[in-house]
């Protein structure tokens, strides 16, 4: 090799070792403070959602609105008022004869900012006839005022089913199948700006993902019949593992950078 080219070579060779060397120092750096200086098996992936640049959302190929079968009688674009005492006389599943009072929803009916869907009423929802009224409300209302949103002045609040699964339990696919149809009446009434779904239950169900993790659909953005929509945890699962309040911060900052909200704190 010519002393020209090898000298050439050297000087290559030595920027790339201190490029890598400048990089191993950063990651190490990273490695330190998420995860100290243990050498147990380290999961890197919240690490990466944070270093990989944010994408805007995808616009998926069908509109999800048409994916759930419509029931025979179901009447698109009726008033809201119609639509809540048709609700409130409902029989379509085996929830009615269980329930004290129907839960239909909560909050601003005009076109709000956020459309919340959690699970099903619990017991304190089902004796007061209102959404996310027990502990898992009061942290959520904390979440909505994280993103400078308020329940009463910006939000609407409902569920999957507006009939309390007997103990708690999650409801059932017939019994979601039956309830969708006044969800999405609500959807097309009050036409939210942007959806949250909180739970596996919701957002499955709203993303037609049925088989997915929660892991797997948090954080992502879908549009459900054109309307942004973001899945996170359910404040009741948040409550049981405060592991999961961070990956729940960051998709409420992610939703809260869609809609142009500041985020303020946890
Ligand atoms: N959990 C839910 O999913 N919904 C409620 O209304 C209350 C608790």
């Amino acid at each position: 090799m010519a002393e020209n080219d090898r000298a050439k070579g050297l000087e290559a060779m030595e920027s790339a070792l201190s490029r890598t060397d400048q990089l191993f120092d950063s990651f190490s750096d990273i490695l330190k403070q998420e995860y100290g200086s243990s050498h147990q098996k380290r999961d890197f992936s919240e690490t990466a959602r944070r270093l990989v640049p944010e994408t805007e959302p995808e616009k998926p190929t069908e509109s999800l609105f048409e994916q759930a079968p419509e029931p025979e009688d179901e009447r698109l674009h009726m008033s809201f008022a119609s639509l809540t005492s048709d609700a409130m006389s409902c029989t379509r599943c085996g929830l009615c004869s269980t329930r004290k009072n129907v839960v239909f929803g909560t909050g601003c009916t005009e076109r709000p900012t956020l459309m919340v869907i959690g699970e099903g009423p619990g017991e304190n929802e089902d004796l007061q006839g209102l959404p996310f009224v027990g502990r898992a409300g009061q942290f959520l209302d904390k979440w909505l005022a994280a993103i400078s949103l308020s329940r009463d002045r910006d939000v609407y609040i409902t569920n999957t089913v507006k009939c309390r699964p007997p103990q708690n339990r999650d409801p059932y696919p017939d019994e979601k199948q039956s309830c969708f149809a006044f969800l999405k009446q609500q959807i097309a009434i009050i036409h939210p700006q942007a959806i949250l779904c909180l739970g596996r239950p919701a957002s499955t169900l709203m993303t037609g993902q049925s088989d997915a993790s929660m892991g797997a659909l948090r954080g992502r953005f879908f549009f459900y019949d054109g309307i942004p929509m973001i899945c996170t945890y359910h404040p009741a699962a948040v409550l049981r593992d405060l592991n999961l309040k961070r990956p729940v911060w960051d998709d409420l900052k992610k939703l809260a950078r869609y809609l142009g909200l500041p985020a303020g704190g946890q």
